[in-house]
């Protein structure tokens, strides 16, 4: 049967656990209602409600108007919501994948992937498969047709997105050249990437270095590398008004992309914003061209 709404609820429960590195965890979620479920691109984003303050688990019924009911809950109970990534989705067998970074215990989303059991209740807000208009949202990989040169940022967060992108594309007859920059914890971090002659893959690894800003590494490689880019504008001044990122969602959408050049840039929202500035200030790179995403912010809880 068609439905109207793009998005629905899913009571799903945990399946399993797999740790994929020392702070990367895959949790599964299984239930039949997942059969219903659907992605529409790698980075598809979904939301998934977490155990409220006062500790109770999100029961939010799925009848209409659930979301205007949502915002009206105390405070105290209402669930935690935070917004994460379908790594991979098996709607025939019911269970779909989200790769969580392991943060410690100081967010509702990190904590109860630590803390997390099978068999443990979970509701996700995820596409709806029956949805069938055109405009299904939710994701930004949206490259052109001739696509030509990717510029890939991300830190762990962003990572089962890139990596998703790094899937799709390898299963091209003849993949983009692309460049990624990737920066994780530790180098057990590293994730196995595939591999084709145009991919080059810089893995940044925090604990390498002195460093302790979030995203310091990826905004100084992305400044050291050339970058495959069309200087057209570069010299030229260009209007670039900040983005407030302890108010505002740093999240800037390519529309065009002239060229054949992507850019899909996500991670801490200072970063972002840092690599907004070079890319499209000191690189003149067009910014129809860049997909300039802040996923999270520093020291700020995420909604
Ligand atoms: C479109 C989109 C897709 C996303 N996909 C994923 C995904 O697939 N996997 C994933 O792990 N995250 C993903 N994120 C990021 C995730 O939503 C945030 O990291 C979120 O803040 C985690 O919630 P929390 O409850 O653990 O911490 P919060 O309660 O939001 O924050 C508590 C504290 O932890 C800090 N914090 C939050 N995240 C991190 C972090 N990664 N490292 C260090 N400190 C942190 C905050 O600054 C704050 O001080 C995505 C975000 C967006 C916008």
């Amino acid at each position: 049967m068609a439905s109207a709404n793009p998005y629905k609820l899913f009571d799903v429960t945990l399946l399993r656990k797999t740790q994929l590195s020392p702070h990367m965890m895959r949790i599964t979620l299984c239930g039949s209602p997942v059969e219903e479920m659907a992605t529409w691109a790698p980075d598809q984003r979904v939301k998934l409600f977490f155990p409220a303050a006062d500790g109770s688990q999100s029961r939010l019924s799925q009848e209409e108007g659930w979301y205007a009911r949502f915002r009206a809950m105390l405070a105290d109970r209402r669930p935690a919501m935070r917004t994460y990534t379908i790594r991979h989705l098996r709607a025939e067998q019911g269970e779909v994948d989200i790769d969580f970074v392991l943060h410690g215990e100081t967010g509702p989303a990190s904590r109860w992937a630590l803390r997390a059991q099978p068999g443990d209740a979970m509701q996700i807000l995820a596409p709806d498969s029956h949805f069938t208009a055109q405009q299904a949202g939710g994701f930004e990989w949206k490259p052109p047709q001739t696509l030509k040169q990717v510029l890939l940022v991300a830190d762990a967060t962003a990572l089962p997105a890139a990596m998703g992108i790094l899937d799709e594309l390898a299963a091209l007859a003849e993949p983009s050249q692309v460049q990624a920059f990737f920066e994780v914890e530790s180098a057990g971090d590293m994730l196995s990437v595939p591999d084709w002659p145009g991919l080059s893959v810089k893995w940044l690894i925090r604990d390498q270095t002195s460093e302790t800003i979030a995203g310091a590494l990826m905004v100084e490689a992305v400044r050291e590398a050339t970058l495959p880019v069309h200087q057209s504008s570069a010299g030229r001044a260009i209007e670039l008004a900040d983005v407030d990122i302890d108010k505002d969602i740093l999240w800037e959408i390519a529309d065009t992309a002239p060229e054949g050049f992507y850019g899909w840039v996500a991670g801490e929202s200072a970063a972002v914003m840092s690599l907004r500035r070079y890319l499209i200030k000191e690189c003149g790179i067009p910014r129809e061209s860049l997909n300039l995403m802040g996923y999270w912010r520093y020291n700020k809880a995420g909604s």
